[in-house]
């Protein structure tokens, strides 16, 4: 697993402790402090954000659905936006073009997600969860260790 160049950190969650883990297992690593995620890289032209923006990782606060119903199925189905984009680059992969940011980021307020998905189960008990339709599911695990949550999770329930 490649280790990212630099790691970008909205001001807000800097104390949050996935943001303290994540950078505890990347350290030493260059950090930059900044206000929203969504304006890294902005100045540059997107050839540019590419190269040097791709090896990057963002920790931030998803504001807004974290979790969103698609209504496909009658049983419940759910994409998670928990993270978004991915470390690598595989040329066939529509991730790749799918932002305007070239940094993968990891949305830190996991808790909101398991919350949210133990409000799905009340309603739904067997959904669908999509955990890799904007994001690698397991590009990040070994840093956030998501999948032990969700285990632990769907033992408790
Ligand atoms: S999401 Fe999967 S297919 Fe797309 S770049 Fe990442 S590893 Fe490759």
């Amino acid at each position: 697993m490649q280790k990212p160049d630099k790691v970008y950190i909205e001001e807000t969650v800097r104390y949050h402790p996935l943001a303290e883990k994540i950078i505890s297992k990347l350290n030493p690593i260059r950090i930059e402090f900044v206000e929203d995620w969504r304006k890294i890289g902005d100045t540059k032209p997107l050839t540019k954000r590419t190269v040097e923006d791709k090896n990057s990782l963002a920790l931030a606060e998803k504001k807004g659905e974290i979790i969103k119903s698609i209504g496909r199925m009658e049983s419940g189905e759910y994409y998670l936006f928990h993270e978004i984009d991915c470390t690598y680059d595989c040329e066939y992969c529509y991730l790749q073009y799918y932002f305007q940011t070239k940094v993968p980021v990891i949305f830190v307020n996991r808790d909101e997600v398991l919350k949210k998905i133990e409000e799905v189960l009340k309603v739904h008990p067997h959904p669908y969860f999509h955990v890799g339709e904007v994001s690698d599911a397991l590009a990040f695990d070994h840093l956030t260790e998501f999948s032990l949550d969700l285990a632990r999770l769907f033992f408790r329930i």
